[in-house]
This record gives C-alpha cells, sequence and structure tokens, in this order.
C-alpha cells in the first residue's frame, strides 16, 4: 500500500492548488479525481462561461457599435457549434496545464472515486480496478452540484452544466433563478440577440450584492429586451408540444410564460455523496462537511476546504481556503484573510464588489461616506462605448480608511483587486491618494472616485 503525507480528493481549484502547495512544500502529495482535471471552475462554471461570454459579447459589441466606430460587414454571425469547439480547446489547454504543473511538482494523480475508508485510508476505484492508499493527512475538496428544487417537473429544466454543453442557442430562455449563474447566462443570451426571461424569489436580482447593481443591471438587460420577474417564486413545470411552461406566482397571481429551455440556476449544494464508507464518518451539516477555523473536521487529520464545507462558493474562495488548510497542515500561519472575497459577475459592463457596501456598514452602525464616480466622465469608457457604469468606495467617517467598493464597469473584475489590496492593508483615503493612475485608462477612474 503506497503511503503518502497528503490525499487530496477533488481536482477542482481548492484541490488542485493545494496539492500544488503542499508538494512545493516538501509534502508527499497525491490527487485524487474521478472526472477531469480542474473541477467545476475549469470544467463546468467560471472558464466556460467566461468562454462563451466573451464570443457573445464580441458579437454583441459589433452589431450594436459597428456603424459608429466606422466598421461595416455584409455578414456577421455566431455559430454555437463552433463557439464550443473553441470552448473545449480553451478547457483542453488549461487542463493539460494543470497536469504538466502536477507532474512538475511530482504529485501522483490518480484517476477514479476517492472515498475515505478510516482515518488514514483512501479506497480509488476506476471500473473494477479498487486500490487502498494511506496517508497522514486528508483534504476533502469535493466540490458542489447544482441544486434541483423540489419543484413539480423540476426534471424539465437543465442545469448551469446542460446548457454549458449545449450547440444549439435557444431562442426563448426562462431562467429560474436571478444569482450570479442566472445573471451571467441572461447575459450570454441577450448579447446573442436571444428572448431571456428571469424569474427570481426575492425582490430584486443579484440580492447578495450592493442594489445599486440590480438597478443599473436591470434597466441595462430590460433595454435589450430582457423580462425579469421578481417576488416571484416558480411552483411548476410542463412540457408540452415540444415546448416548456413554467408556472410562477408573482404578487400572489398565477403566472405563466412558455420558453423552449427552461435553466434552473437556484444554487449550488455540497457534494459529499459516497465521500465516506459506511463504517466511517464526520460531522456532516444537511451534505456539507463541518470544519473548525483551521479547516479540520470532526476527526483532526482530516481537512476539508471549498464548496464542500458551504461558505462562499467561489473558485478563489476555495483555493485560498484549501491552501489555508495545508498551512495548518505543515504547523505554518494561514496566508490568506478570507473575511475579504472579492466577487465579480461577468456581466456587460462588469460587476465587482468587496468589503463592505453602505448599506452593510449602516447595519451594523458605522458612520460611512459613499463616494461615487460615475464613468460617463472617463475618457477610456466615452470612446469605448461603454454602457451605464460607475465606481463606488465606500469610507470610515472617522477614519478615512477604506471599507468596501463597488464597481459596475469595463474591467471592474480586474480593478477590484486595488480595493482589496487597499481595505487589507487597512489604507486611508489619503494614502491612496498618492498613487499616479495612466491615462487614458478605466482605472483612471479610481483615482477619480478617490479624488
Ligand atoms: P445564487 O444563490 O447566487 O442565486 C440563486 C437565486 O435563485 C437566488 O437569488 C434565489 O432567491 C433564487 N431562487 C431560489 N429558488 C427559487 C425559486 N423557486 N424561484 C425563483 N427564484 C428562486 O445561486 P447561483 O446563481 O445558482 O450560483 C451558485 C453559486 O455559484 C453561487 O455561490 C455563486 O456565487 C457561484 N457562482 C459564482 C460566479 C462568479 O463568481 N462569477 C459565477 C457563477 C456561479
Amino acid at each position: 500500500m503506497e503511503k503518502f503525507d497528503l490525499a487530496i480528493i477533488g481536482a477542482g481549484p481548492a484541490g488542485y492548488e493545494a496539492a500544488d502547495f503542499a508538494a512545493k512544500n516538501g509534502l508527499k502529495t497525491v490527487l485524487i479525481e474521478k472526472d477531469n482535471l480542474g473541477g467545476t471552475c475549469l470544467n463546468s462554471g467560471c472558464i466556460p462561461t467566461k468562454t462563451l461570454l466573451h464570443t457573445a459579447d464580441l458579437y454583441h459589441d459589433v452589431v450594436a457599435q459597428a456603424e459608429k466606430i466606422g466598421l461595416s460587414y455584409s455578414e456577421f454571425n455566431y455559430d454555437m457549434v463552433k463557439m464550443q469547439q473553441r470552448k473545449e480547446e480553451v478547457l483542453s489547454t488549461l487542463r493539460d496545464g494543470i497536469a504538466k504543473l502536477m507532474k512538475m511538482r511530482k504529485v501522483t494523480v490518480l484517476s477514479g472515486v476517492g472515498k475515505v475508508i478510516d482515518e488514514h485510508k483512501i479506497s480509488v476505484t476506476k471500473d473494477d480496478d479498487v486500490q487502498i492508499i494511506e496517508a497522514d493527512k486528508i483534504l476533502l475538496t469535493t466540490g458542489s452540484v447544482p441544486a434541483i428544487p423540489p419543484i413539480e417537473g423540476a426534471q424539465y429544466a437543465m442545469t448551469s452544466d446542460d446548457l454549458l454543453n449545449s450547440d444549439k442557442a435557444y431562442d426563448n430562455l426562462i431562467i429560474i433563478g436571478g444569482g450570479v449563474i442566472g445573471i451571467e447566462f441572461a447575459s450570454l443570451y441577450t448579447a446573442l440577440g436571444k428572448k431571456v426571461i428571469i424569474i427570481e424569489a426575492l425582490d430584486r436580482i443579484l440580492a447578495n450584492m450592493d442594489k445599486e447593481f440590480a438597478q443599473s443591471l436591470k434597466m441595462l438587460l430590460t433595454k435589450k429586451g430582457t423580462q425579469i420577474h421578481v417576488k416571484s417564486m416558480v411552483t411548476k413545470l410542463e412540457k408540452q408540444d415540444g415546448e416548456f411552461i413554467c408556472y410562477y406566482t408573482e404578487k400572489d397571481k398565477q403566472q405563466m410564460a412558455k420558453a423552449d429551455c427552461i435553466l434552473m440556476a437556484v444554487g449550488r449544494r455540497a457534494y459529499s455523496k459516497n465521500l465516506f464508507d459506511e463504517n466511517f464518518a464526520v460531522e456532516m451539516d444537511r451534505g456539507k462537511i463541518k470544519v473548525n477555523e483551521f479547516y479540520q473536521t470532526s476527526v483532526s487529520n482530516i481537512y476539508a476546504a471549498g464548496d464542500v464545507i458551504g461558505g462562499i462558493q467561489l473558485a478563489h474562495t476555495a483555493t485560498a481556503e484549501a491552501i489555508n488548510a495545508v498551512c495548518h497542515m505543515l504547523g505554518k500561519d494561514m496566508i490568506y484573510e478570507t473575511s475579504l472575497i472579492p466577487s465579480c459577475v461577468y456581466t456587460n459592463p462588469e460587476i465587482a464588489s468587496v468589503g463592505m457596501t453602505a448599506d452593510e456598514a449602516k447595519k451594523i452602525g458605522k458612520k460611512v461616506i459613499s463616494l461615487k464616480y460615475p464613468m460617463g466622465a472617463n475618457g477610456k469608457t466615452v470612446l469605448s462605448l461603454q454602457e451605464r457604469s460607475f465606481v463606488k468606495v465606500i469610507v470610515e467617517a472617522e477614519t478615512n480608511r477604506i471599507l468596501g467598493a463597488q464597481m459596475m464597469c469595463a474591467r471592474a473584475t480586474d480593478m477590484i483587486s486595488q480595493f482589496t489590496q487597499s481595505i487589507a492593508n487597512k489604507m486611508t483615503l489619503a494614502d491612496m491618494k498618492k498613487v499616479i493612475y495612466p491615462h487614458p485608462t478605466f482605472s483612471e477612474s479610481i483615482g477619480k472616485v478617490i479624488e
């Protein structure tokens, strides 16, 4: 039986990054994966969505702007089959990159289903072959899967995994759930000129983020023909003559909508199915693995990180948690401050947020100043014909320290890291004002908002 210092089950952004970090720090590491390397993020989440969005946004921009910016074409269209082929090329390049990295670090990669048998043993099953390995420490990073609510007819809806692999761009799409997944698919489909209906149970889309994002996005999406129904609960789905029908209640009234595809995007749930032998278990909480502040489960040499422990389900959070867990195994201080997580939504314009919103600050009794810069005054925004956009920064009134930032503008997802740095390093407005921003850039808006 081969022995390792660390065995990791699940090769997503938590698992493979932790394997890389552990191996760099001298641990003999094995990484076990039942599917492709890269997990949800690379195979059915962030990367495929953003690849398709890249084409869709280019398509939309050319159609919407060509005449204004001096371009002309005789025929211009998109091809979903080729978009899917391009997406597969991207995924395969990035998967190869992970495989090469694991090889370079001398991490053993085992293909098969991992199951924890006891505190130190794991079985790895591939077809009829079962291999048992032993490890001093175990890290569980098995991720999450789309949640399917108990709605009658839910089987008629596609999940984001299904729709991402579809060679067909549906003309009419109903999206159940106005969270991040729902909104990114709505952006993709509206950019391709399709009809989209969003049905959201809460009182606004992107309900976990600053309400100004929801207001601005609602305006932009409705301008492109998207219908948004909030405070609306889906009650039943049906299929009739090849068409899908979605019944929902909106302001206590029964409503229905028809489409040729329905996407279920109501959240993701931790994936821990068959992860433990029937005679062995760690403490769980409704499918999620319970961990302490060091990512240890109820069995102290078994750690867990990423979507499988619940909390914020983001690839970069999962990576940070998993590396922090390995730090603890190594007896080192944890590297990452996981209370400060930037979140990004790949709409057009992009949305990014970090730290507190003004509402969150007020809720905990903090006096804040909210500074806002409309990007209509930014040269790069005007010349590249960007849509309605803004940068907002939340400052503590008493100390002038930066507490949060919300951006809805081109390159927001790249620029938000400047605010993450300032918040993590407890910088004040005066500290940020010392920096010169190059002109003309989108990032000048950061200089302007703090001015
Ligand atoms: P979510 O929790 O962000 O949003 C789900 C939405 O569905 C909620 O607003 C909820 O109110 C609504 N809802 C639930 N049941 C409903 C019903 N019966 N009828 C109508 N609406 C209903 O979940 P998601 O959008 O599926 O995303 C899952 C996870 O993946 C999230 O944690 C998200 O942050 C993450 N993710 C992140 C990115 C990114 O960072 N760009 C992209 C995709 C997904």
